[in-house]
């Protein structure tokens, strides 16, 4: 009603500038069904970290969610995250295909590593005195984070454009790791001791938390504590500009009322990505050569980019949108990430329908899907033994055919339909190579000491699917959304996975949780502080 009124006033003032040749003018905010000093869109980890954030410094706060819950991919997610932390990591042992790896970069020239030299220059310095002192316990340094992220990150796509992450955002990314978990732990979230690799992580830097979930509990529970204001079923829909100023949101209800959201210092974007928006993905791809529109995704039904269309409509600058990251070990007919049984990346073990290894398991999830891709169905098998499974139960996954356990490696092998005999001297020449320490075959660079010896045995069927969009909104280290002139949009902000620039060509297994909190909480800090 509010609105109807609205719109008949704005006619009538248009109707009179006209008539008395004044020409046309922008034309004003509508007038305002809430306001608050900063507008939250979306309500994942990146959001609920901008809306914390934005409270602790002293701002009002709306947040407003197109689910009928909060919590978007985050919540589903592993909620594994990677962070330089010396506490945590001095229980972490060398081993010797690591210290080759560093020893490798030592030969690297600084100028391959782009804007990245200085980086990389202080890194050979560490490694150089690491190198001189003990090295029974694991290396591990903030340069090498970020040197990390650059290889892991820098890629050509199919028409011969080559992105890197952007130097200024991975320094704030890999500076503000740690203190991301020390922010959450402040409020009471409970981080494990034990540091693993996730799947293309490259390095053991992993913590994990007992999943993403915990990460909306922590922070919603604080939100509410700060009197974050939460809107349900709400969906921003348009971004309301002022004399070039973003100054509110547009949005929709789940029953079609439009709602006007006045925003007095800024906007905060944290819609997600758009991984599940089957035309999106098939506009924008320039990596793989095929993506089909059928392709499952690991991800949320919510997660449309809904914050890039907006965003764009006051002329935000895109970063990166032809990258799209396939997550390598997926269910191959849902996508379902979590039906599965694997451990850390140096112990996981790829197998194709052959009975035969593909590929170094320890590599970027790129490198995996395009592996994975090329074999027979798109299909491989995870395989691994009774020390991963412990003692978890995983009746429902084997009733369900998710995962496939026997007693003998023989016995496994016929069961999922490969060649015996390859398939154990493939095991047994896997296990080789960890006494050895070196994979003559695919250059693993890291295995742990973990050999696949001790029955019952188990496979996992895996294929890629659509799991992280890692274009988006061009942001700068304040968060402030980046307009196609080069020039901070005054009074809009973007934090996660609708942000682009940080993961660029391929995205580090756990450097997206990191994201979203490290951003998260700098974007809610510049919109209440109107930077
Ligand atoms: C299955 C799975 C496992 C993963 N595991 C890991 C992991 O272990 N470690 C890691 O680093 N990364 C992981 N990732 C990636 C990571 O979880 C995501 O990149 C990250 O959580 C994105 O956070 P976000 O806040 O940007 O977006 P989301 O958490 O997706 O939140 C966006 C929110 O915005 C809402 N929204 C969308 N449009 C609108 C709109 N118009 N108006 C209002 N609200 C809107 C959505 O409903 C959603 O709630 C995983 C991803 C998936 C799918």
């Amino acid at each position: 009603m509010i609105r109807r009124k609205w719109a008949v006033l704005l006619l009538v003032g248009i109707l009179l500038l006209t008539a008395t040749g004044c020409g046309p003018k922008e034309p004003e905010a509508p007038a305002a069904d809430k306001t608050a000093d900063v507008i939250v869109v979306g309500g994942g980890g990146a959001g609920l970290a901008a809306a914390v954030s934005a409270a602790e410094n002293g701002a009002s706060v709306i947040l407003v969610e197109k689910a009928s819950n909060l919590g978007g991919n985050t919540l589903v997610s592993g909620g594994v995250m990677n962070a330089v932390d010396p506490e945590r990591q001095k229980n972490v042992s060398m081993n010797d295909a690591l210290l080759n790896e560093l020893k490798s970069l030592l030969e690297r020239d600084e100028s391959e590593f782009g804007d990245f030299a200085p980086a990389f220059r202080t890194l050979k310095e560490q490694i150089t005195e690491y190198l001189e002192g003990d090295t029974s316990v694991l290396f591990d340094s903030v340069e090498l984070h970020m040197i990390h992220t650059y290889l892991g990150g820098t890629r050509t796509d199919l028409q011969g454009n080559t992105i890197s992450p952007e130097y200024d955002l991975i320094e704030v990314l890999c500076n503000n790791a740690l203190g991301a978990i020390e922010w959450l732990e402040g409020y009471g979230q409970e981080f494990s001791d034990e540091i693993g690799t996730v799947l293309g992580a490259l390095w053991p830097r992993t913590h994990s938390t007992g999943g993403g979930r915990a990460y909306i509990d922590t922070l919603s529970g604080v939100a509410e504590d700060l009197g974050v204001e939460i809107l349900l079923e709400t969906a921003g829909k348009e971004l309301i500009t002022e004399d070039g100023r973003v100054v509110g949101v547009k949005a929709a209800q789940a029953d079609g009322t439009e709602l006007i959201l006045r925003a007095n210092n800024g906007v905060v974007l944290a819609t997600g990505g758009f991984g599940e928006n089957p035309e999106m993905r098939a506009q924008y791809n320039t990596y793989w050569p095929e993506m089909p529109l059928t392709m499952p995704s690991t991800n949320i039904p919510t997660a449309n980019g809904d914050g890039i269309t907006m965003a764009q409509q006051v002329g935000a600058d895109l970063v990166g949108m032809g990258f799209i990251q396939l997550m390598p070990s997926s269910d191959p007919e849902t996508g379902v990430l979590f039906n599965g049984l694997w451990g850390s990346a140096e112990t996981q073990v790829f197998i194709n329908k052959q009975g035969k290894r593909f590929v170094n398991e320890y590599a970027e999830r790129d490198v995996l899907a395009k592996a994975a891709l090329e074999q027979e169905d798109g299909l491989f098998f995870i395989i691994c033994d009774a020390q991963i499974a412990g003692d978890r139960n995983l009746d429902h996954l084997i009733e369900a055919e998710d995962v496939i356990k026997a007693d003998t490696l023989e016995e496994l092998a016929e069961k999922i339909g490969v060649p015996v005999e390859t398939f154990v001297a493939e095991i047994e020449k896997y296990n080789s190579y960890v006494d050895a320490q070196h994979d003559p075959d695919f250059g693993k660079s890291n295995f742990g000491n973990y050999k696949i010896t001790t029955g019952p045995f188990y496979a996992t069927p895996r294929s890629p699917s659509v799991h992280h969009t890692m274009g988006g909104l061009k942001i700068d280290t304040q968060a402030r959304v980046i307009s196609t002139e080069g020039q901070p949009i005054a009074g809009l902000y973007a934090a996660g996975e609708v942000g682009g620039g940080i993961h660029a060509g391929n995205r580090l297994g756990g450097n997206a949780i990191t994201d979203i909190l490290v951003f998260g909480r700098i974007a809610g800090e510049s919109a209440a502080q109107k930077k």
